[in-house]
């Protein structure tokens, strides 16, 4: 679904049916966090982006509400899990490379 900033967001949910107004973010889910989650922080969310950038299947995708000093700005803090490698995955745009390895023959 499209956020209100207009970016694809698997995670975003938002029903406006008959004068409703109600939106929440699937990434965090049910975390006490949602509590102070708005769509206003979609206007800077990775996520948008990561999953345009990598659609693989083993990667999961953490997030939380991170607050900036002096509780100015918050923003999403996002973090990767490879399912596969058992590790954090450094670059989720680009991911961890284990599953789309190179054959030997190039490698050399
Ligand atoms: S905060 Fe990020 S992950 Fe959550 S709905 Fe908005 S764009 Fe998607």
């Amino acid at each position: 679904m499209h956020t209100p900033y207009g970016q694809e967001c698997p995670y975003f949910y938002g029903d406006y049916y008959r004068g409703r107004s109600h939106e929440e973010c699937r990434l965090i889910g049910n975390r006490p966090e949602r509590k102070q989650w708005t769509s206003e922080l979609c206007k800077t969310c990775p996520v948008p982006e990561i999953t345009l950038a990598n659609a693989c299947e083993n990667m999961k995708l953490h997030a939380r509400i991170q607050s900036l000093p002096f509780g100015l700005f918050k923003r999403m803090k996002i973090d990767a899990f490879c399912t596969l490698s058992g590790k954090a995955v450094a670059e989720p745009r680009i991911g961890c490379g284990q599953c789309h390895q190179l054959p030997q023959i190039f490698k050399e």
